[in-house]
């Protein structure tokens, strides 16, 4: 029986778990076999704070693994495979090993849609990436492409004009699912240009990526495109799967909270890009961790004090 399970690794989950730790909540991180969240997937990260020269980003989730663990946290690299947010306590099964909680943190990320085609893979994080903020300012007076047409794939080809001599939008069809004053802008935009009814199919390139390989959906035909860097914005999903069912989702998927700490059920709060859509970044992510494990901290006080006081155990959290 624990006080506070914690599933997620990424920013949210392990700031949740250091000011966990340090209330002595003695906290179980399920941290996942791929632990550490999306900045396993970046390099250089030169805007979280207190880096002044950057850091690479498994070497900060590294750090913030450690810091966790010095004050007590005890994490798994396993995946949740179950919960049952229904009983008190919750219960949270990793395989066949069931765990017991008072309270619970969900921290477990969205991950970025990829395009899942040849050489992708391989040039990851050597010129094809899915976060500009990330990525952008590797690429001063290169040719950056952008796929996706909605309003991440808008926002990353303008961030993108700060660094790029040109930036191409590739969309695979010929009207663009952002909204309208996103659409507008980038359209406006004279370092931005459109290649409508257009698959990327293929990423070329040894050491960094050099080209793509375009589809044009309409003809058939295929091409090669010269290009520095790939920007893939075809949208993020919530890694929310388990919690179908038991925790209230928004239409997309993500863990709908009315104030981004508290869930529908009282006692499982929430943290990071499983519920943020908007600005999905290390830095906010480590924040709602710290509010999430304060709230947490704070419902398992109420919770003590009604055990104490030998009520019903109801701390609405
Ligand atoms: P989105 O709205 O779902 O758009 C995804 C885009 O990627 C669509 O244009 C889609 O094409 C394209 N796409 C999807 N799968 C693809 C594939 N396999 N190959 C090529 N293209 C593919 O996702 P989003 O842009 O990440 O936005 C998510 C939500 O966040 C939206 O509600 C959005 O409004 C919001 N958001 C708002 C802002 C803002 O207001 N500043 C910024 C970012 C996000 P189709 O159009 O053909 O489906």
């Amino acid at each position: 029986m624990e006080r506070l399970i914690i599933i997620g690794s990424g920013p949210a989950g392990l700031t949740a778990a250091i000011y966990a730790a340090r209330a002595a909540l003695a906290p179980v991180v399920f941290a996942g076999y791929q632990y550490g969240g999306q900045l396993m997937y970046t390099t250089e990260v030169e805007n979280f704070p207190g880096f002044p020269n950057g850091i690479l980003g498994p070497e900060l989730m590294e750090s913030f693994r450690a810091q966790a663990e010095r004050f007590g946290a005890t994490i798994h690299n396993v995946d949740v495979t179950r919960v049952d947010l229904a009983q008190r306590p919750f219960r949270v099964w990793a395989g066949d090993d069931r765990y017991e909680a008072d309270a619970v943190i969900v921290a477990t990320g969205a991950s970025a849609r990829w395009l899942e085609i040849p050489g992708e893979a391989h040039l990851r994080g050597r010129g094809v990436s899915t976060c500009a903020t990330c990525d952008g300012a590797f690429f001063k007076d290169r040719h950056i492409v952008v796929v996706g047409g909605g309003d991440s794939a808008m926002e990353e080809a303008l961030f993108l004009t700060r660094f790029g001599s040109k930036v191409t939008v590739i969309h695979r069809r010929d009207a663009l699912r952002a909204s309208k004053i996103m659409a507008d802008r980038a359209l406006a935009h004279h370092k931005i240009d459109f290649v409508w009814n257009a698959a990327v199919v293929g990423c070329v390139g040894e050491t960094k990526l050099e080209a793509l390989d375009l589809e044009n959906l309409v003809t058939g035909e295929r091409s090669r495109f010269a290009s520095d860097a790939l920007f893939i914005a075809i949208g993020h999903d919530p890694n929310t799967g388990i919690f179908a069912g038991q925790l209230e989702l928004d239409a997309t998927g993500y863990i709908s909270s009315d104030d981004g700490v508290r869930t529908n059920v009282p006692g499982v709060f929430v943290g990071g890009d499983v519920f943020d859509i908007r600005y999905k970044q290390a830095i906010t992510a480590a924040g709602m961790g710290c509010k999430a494990s304060l709230e947490a901290e704070k419902y398992l006080e109420e919770l003590d004090a009604e055990r104490e006081a030998g009520g019903v155990l109801t701390a609405t959290g």
